[in-house]
């Protein structure tokens, strides 16, 4: 053999793993995602040590025809776009359809699922990507997928894992941030057997906050509202007191799909900037919605940073829908008791 060999194809899925499975908390945002691409009303997530001996996601969505299993795992297969037209009108979470096909190539995997239709469903078993076992099974319609033994055979990926309870609060995080994004659909997030948050699944934004963050923030949120050039925004910022001294509970959503922007960042904590004091930074929870075409998703494999086409309309509709927003509280002062 000489110097230069194609990889076998079990080391390259392993290494293409790496892209899309970090941690338990990329893959639990990888599975959400599917059993909102599938329709599921109800999604409940499990973990146990932080996700590395156990991840479940359970849905009650469309579920996979039995025949079609064994292709959901091969990589590049998807059944939600065809060509790359699709790309710029897709509504979808996913397309890449590289996920259950990453996740299967580094962990222990089982899926059973059956679509409504079906009168019997299917259990899937995989390890490292190999077949292991698939059976006719009795169960619910939608889908459930098990994840053991993450990074199994790739001790040098687990090394890197953090403690059990960093990853455990990662994968809450995530669990969060798709639950904010998604009010309509009710979340039930499971840690070590107890259960963490569930949401109504109501389409009430605010009834999700209370659900996720308690009565203290929930009560104290200021509507935003706007829009501009067929771009909307929708949802709350805390009122100045709910303050927190980092960013991760600016949470937004671009079409459905928890980002991070900067144009956005910047908008909404310039909007608070005379309300903060100094590395005090907002609560907030919005949704923007606008065309498709007028915003790329497909800039990281995991899809989190987003890039508009027309930043300077986005940064202007946050910044003034927040400021608005602001005003209307600033304007109902807090009465201070009679003395
Ligand atoms: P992608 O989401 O990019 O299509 P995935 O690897 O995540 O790729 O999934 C591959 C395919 O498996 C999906 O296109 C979908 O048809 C099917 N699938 C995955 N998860 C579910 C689920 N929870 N319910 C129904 N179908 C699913
Ligand atoms: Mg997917």
């Amino acid at each position: 053999m000489g110097k230069i060999h194609l990889l076998e194809q079990s080391t390259i899925n392993k290494i293409a793993a790496g892209e899309v499975v970090e941690r338990p908390a990329s893959i639990v945002k990888e599975l959400v995602e599917n059993s909102i691409d599938a329709g599921a009303a109800d999604i409940a997530v499990e973990i146990r040590e932080g996700g590395t001996s156990l991840i479940r996601v359970t849905d009650n969505g469309e579920g996979i025809p039995s025949g079609e299993v064994p292709s959901a795992f091969l990589r590049h297969a998807t059944s939600k776009i065809s060509r790359i037209e699709d790309l710029e009108e897709a509504l979808s979470l996913g397309f890449r359809g590289e996920a259950l096909a990453s996740i299967a190539a580094v962990s222990i995997l089982e899926i059973i699922t059956k679509t409504p239709e079906a009168l019997t469903g299917v259990r899937y078993g995989l390890e490292g990507g190999a077949e292991r076992f698939r059976e006719e099974i009795g169960c619910p319609a939608g889908t459930t997928l098990l994840v053991g033994d993450l990074f199994f055979n790739v001790p040098a990926r687990k090394k890197f894992l953090k403690s059990p309870a960093t990853e455990a609060s990662y994968v809450s995080d995530a669990v969060t941030r798709l639950a904010l994004a998604h009010p309509g659909v009710g979340f039930k997030f499971i840690n070590n057997g107890q259960t963490r948050f569930q949401t109504p699944g109501n389409g009430k934004l605010q009834d999700a906050v209370f659900a996720v963050f308690g009565k203290d923030t929930a009560s104290k949120l200021l509507p935003v509202r706007g829009e501009k050039e067929g771009m909307r925004i929708t949802g709350f910022v805390g009122k100045p007191e709910t303050a927190r001294g980092n960013r991760s509970y600016e949470y937004y959503h671009v079409n459905g799909r928890s980002v991070r922007s900067k144009v956005v960042q910047r908008a909404l904590e310039d909007a608070f900037k005379t309300k903060l004091p100094l590395h005090k930074y907002p609560f907030s929870v919005f949704q923007l919605e606008l065309d498709p075409g007028r915003v790329d998703v497909n800039v990281h494999p995991t899809k989190m940073e987003v890039r508009f086409k027309d930043d300077h309309a986005v940064y202007t509709l946050v910044h003034q829908s927040v400021s608005t927003a602001l005003l209307g509280a600033s304007l109902t002062p807090e009465l201070s008791a009679p003395t």
